[in-house]
């Protein structure tokens, strides 16, 4: 599936714009994002992260993805990866191979590796039915189904709250939600519609419904991050729900998938986007230079798998050279760590002290 397609189709054009206009006005982007960027800032680190989208034991063997795992906690490297139990439409908790059960430990391990898990849905294509344990034949995609404006709170909570119970049993805990994107006429239909009433955005009530299942403490922790754009340049963090120690935030990407995206292909490769040999340039520097609390990608499975995905060397390259020239400069955080340290200090002054 071209996973995210939308998204990513619209950002292209916008980038080559945005690429073209002046320094003062992406400064300003970042002052309307609400970051601080006053000279003399205490900040002396930038947080590193990412999102890693699709992950799944299908497509490759589940070894796949203990070495990527490994390689993470080895180099200290931090970021998240999505888990989709009913990714092949049957619950590979309830019913599953070896290669499917060894999957499951390693998913169950990745926290500890340094790896936040979020639900990028339950199957990331049409809705899961739990009384039979199949997901439905036709009907709304999961990604869509967020958006639809007259899904109650209640609905959002069950459907979430039986995900949640689901890795349970596998004893996987979430760390928040990554909007599954689609490309599906029957999505592209849709979202134009939904479009034409105004931006396109995910519920209030699928945010609320994730806040409720938080303060029930069936999430990991108290505060929630979700994956939902990413822009190079009008990034953030947007708080959609919180109370008390509790919190829902969109924590925005601020850099794309170079490392092969959903197609795994090598024309969508670039380590030099991040980062160059000579560590002068790439986003990464850029969003450093520009004083920017965080540089964070979105990455897909297909494409950095290291079985087959061709991104794989340029994504150990990228680190390589992220330890070679930037040991002092980043930090590497969990997305749910850096929603959770935003939360309780109301905003980005914790990254002074990182
Ligand atoms: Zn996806
Ligand atoms: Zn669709």
């Amino acid at each position: 599936m071209d996973i995210h397609s939308r998204i990513k189709k619209n950002l292209i054009p916008r980038r080559r714009f945005l690429g073209s206009i002046s320094a003062a006005f992406a400064l300003f982007a970042f002052q309307s994002a609400g970051f601080s960027c006053k000279s003399g800032s205490r900040r002396d680190k930038m947080i590193l992260s990412f999102y890693l989208d699709d992950t799944n034991p299908e497509i490759v063997n589940a070894e796949a993805y203990k070495e990527f795992l490994d390689y993470c906690q080895a180099n200290g490297i931090k970021g998240e990866s999505s888990f989709i139990p009913g990714y092949n439409g049957r619950s590979i908790i309830s019913e599953n191979n070896q290669n499917q059960l060894n999957y499951l430990e390693y998913a169950k391990d990745a926290w500890s590796k340094g790896i936040d898990s979020h639900m990028e849905i339950m199957t990331h294509n049409t809705l899961f039915n739990f009384e039979s344990g199949i997901k439905n034949e036709g009907g709304i995609h999961e990604g869509l189904w967020l958006h639809e404006p007259d899904v109650t709170i209640e609905e959002y909570q069950k459907y979430f709250s039986d995900i949640l119970d689901e890795a349970e049993k596998a004893g996987i805990k979430y760390t928040g939600l990554t909007w599954p994107g689609c490309g599906c006429e029957a999505c592209t239909k849709r979202y134009a519609e939904l479009k034409q009433q105004g931006p396109l955005k995910i519920s209030q009530a699928a945010f609320d419904a994730l806040l409720n299942l938080a303060k029930n403490d069936q999430f990991r922790s108290r505060v929630l991050s979700v994956f939902y754009e990413a822009s190079e340049t009008e990034f953030g963090i947007h708080k959609r729900a919180a109370e008390g120690k509790y919190g829902v935030y969109d924590l925005m990407p601020n850099a794309m998938d170079h490392f092969g995206i959903w197609e795994n292909s090598a024309d969508r490769v670039n380590p030099d986007y991040y980062i160059t040999e000579d560590g002068q340039s790439g986003i990464i520097i850029r969003h450093l230079e520009n004083k920017a609390p965080y540089c964070m990608w979105y990455m897909h499975w297909q494409g950095l798998n290291p079985e087959k995905g061709v991104g794989w060397e340029a994504f150990k390259t990228v680190t390589d050279r992220i330890n070679k020239h930037l040991s002092d400069k980043v930090v590497w955080m969990r997305p749910g760590d850096i929603v959770t340290a935003y939360h309780h200090s109301g905003g980005w002054s914790f990254a002074e002290d990182l």
